[in-house]
């Protein structure tokens, strides 16, 4: 199994990994996570911005439902 398999974007924060989404693991918000520094964004139009958060939500792997309900599904980089 791919384990960036939710990756929409390389990271520009630590430029050494990728951005995935995840899911809140107390909630059923997504949002998003670089697999390397940990940084966060809230949302797809956040990470063209410099504001994130470093490692405050505790996350889980979402399912892909999760993503194609939210409308991310489109965002997700192939390999
Ligand atoms: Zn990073």
């Amino acid at each position: 199994m791919d384990i960036y398999e939710f990756k929409v974007k390389w990271c520009k924060v630590c430029d050494q990994g990728w951005v995935e989404i995840v899911k809140d693991k107390n909630n059923e918000n997504l949002l998003l996570q670089c697999s390397e520094c940990m940084s966060q964004w809230n949302g797809i139009t956040e990470l063209s911005s410099d504001i994130f958060s470093e490692d405050e939500i505790e996350v889980i792997k979402p399912e892909i439902e999760d993503i194609i309900k939210k409308g991310w599904a489109k965002y997700i980089v192939e390999n």
